[in-house]
């Protein structure tokens, strides 16, 4: 499938590192390899040094040291950057999200070739032309370079821990939310929709899902065809030009939960259990949503839209939440509030539309028994309640998580239609009587 996308060699099986002397010596005639690891991202994949020192290929460890978790932000770009000789040739990403990103970035910078050498499965990172860097504590998506090949081995996969392997579902099947977010904005701002960006990912995230129910999530069979959907992903991202296929308000909830870890404020959580969060809370509302008739939407949004308290309550939300970053956010909330004008429009274009919408739910988020079905499968925590979220908590990040990045996605589109305060209550009622002890 990835040959018409792109010429990046793919393999995923057991044999893959077989081929990975060869690739560098005759494919990109490279004579300075250097390694980017973490300590444990090193032990994970050893064999990729016994088999180049076999082929007596040397190679440079560059080794990223972290306190406690690695970090893909200014200070491990800068770190690795002064420990790369300045002889390397290529670089090989030897780990998952968190390296593989860091080492993206290093090679379009240094304008250097880069392989992928995955070591788990805990997110979509492999494939991708942008990568995600905390700058200043915010998750920044900037222009990065995509690998030459992946050399995917499923036994180094199969062995990586449970958590991080469970992770990588919770990024992968979360994709039908940024596809439904996208056809919002594509209704309400006219933004062109990709469509061979959305198509790529489907037939991969059908066939998880068969493997995770007839197999379970942890046979090496059912790991494969996760690994193949978190690299499609990426594809998909280099397809679009944007990462708009493959992240939406759910990655936007991951994006302000993972700006809280950075700053301390949250305990830490891996990517795809913040995205298995997002993704659950946005499963939620899509379906409580488009659950109504458009006429008991209308009245939700007439009656809502009667008391007009929010202005301030909105500001003094982000204060609390963005401190030292609020002034920026909320002079950009400001500018993009919606006027009257704006407000018949939405009306208007939701009236034509909901049908229609209604259906794009329907076809492509989970309905809510099986989102919970299949995320328990995998392993993957994903209920804010049980992973030690307040009932404040959750509905900061319902409300605030937008400010992350500019993708209109539908939390853009219940803050224009000044419902958005309203379904963060809803939603963080709802979810407290569900976690609550049976
Ligand atoms: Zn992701």
């Amino acid at each position: 499938m990835e040959k018409e996308i792109t010429n990046i060699k793919t393999i995923i099986s057991r044999e893959a590192l077989n081929e990975l002397p060869d690739f560098l010596k005759n494919n990109l005639n490279i004579s300075h390899p250097t390694l980017i690891c973490d300590e444990n991202t090193f032990k994970a994949g050893r064999e990729v040094l016994t088999r180049l020192e076999r082929e007596r290929i040397s190679l440079k460890v560059c080794m990223l040291k972290c306190k406690e978790i690695c970090k893909a932000d200014e200070t491990s770009v800068g770190s690795l950057l002064l420990d790369i000789d300045i002889k390397a040739d290529c670089l090989i990403a030897l780990g998952t999200g968190t390296i593989t990103d860091l080492t993206r970035i290093l090679a379009y910078k240094l304008s250097l070739p880069f392989v992928s050498i995955p070591t788990g499965t805990s997110a979509d990172a492999f494939a991708s032309s942008v990568s995600p860097v905390f700058i200043n504590n915010i998750k920044k998506t900037l222009q990065a370079k995509m690998p030459e090949a992946i050399f995917a081995d499923t036994t180094i996969l199969k062995n990586a821990p449970k958590r991080v392997n469970a992770a990588g579902f919770g990024d992968f099947l979360s994709k039908g939310i940024p596809k439904t977010d996208w056809y919002i904005s594509n209704i309400v701002n006219n933004e062109s929709i990709n469509n061979k960006s959305l198509k790529i990912i489907q037939q991969p995230l059908n066939r998880c899902i068969k493997k995770i129910n007839e197999l379970g999530a942890f046979h090496e069979e059912t790991i494969k065809t996760l690994m193949d959907g978190l690299i499609v992903s990426g594809f998909s991202i280099a397809l679009a030009g944007s990462s708009r296929p493959a992240s939406g308000s759910e990655h936007q909830i991951s994006h302000f939960i993972e700006y809280n870890i950075n700053l301390g404020k949250t305990s830490f959580f891996f990517h795809g259990e913040t995205v298995a969060l997002g993704a659950y809370i946005m499963t939620s509302i899509y379906n409580n949503l488009f659950s109504l008739s458009y006429n008991d939407f209308h009245n939700l949004l007439v009656s809502k839209n009667k008391k007009k308290e929010i202005k301030e309550s909105r500001e003094e939300i982000f204060s609390r939440v963005f401190d030292a970053d609020s002034k920026g956010i909320i002079d950009n909330w400001k500018k993009n509030r919606s006027n009257r004008k704006r407000m018949e429009k939405l009306v208007k274009l939701l009236s034509v539309n909901w049908k229609y919408l209604q259906k794009t739910v329907k076809n492509n988020i989970f309905d809510i028994d099986q989102f919970r079905d299949l995320m328990n499968k995998s392993g993957v925590p994903f209920d804010p309640i049980k992973m030690g979220f307040s009932p404040t908590e959750i509905s900061d990040m319902i409300i605030c998580a937008k400010e992350m990045n500019n993708k209109y996605t539908l939390l853009n589109l219940l803050d224009e239609l000044n419902l958005l305060d309203y379904f963060a209550i809803q939603l963080t009622r709802n979810l407290l009587t569900f976690s609550e002890p049976q």
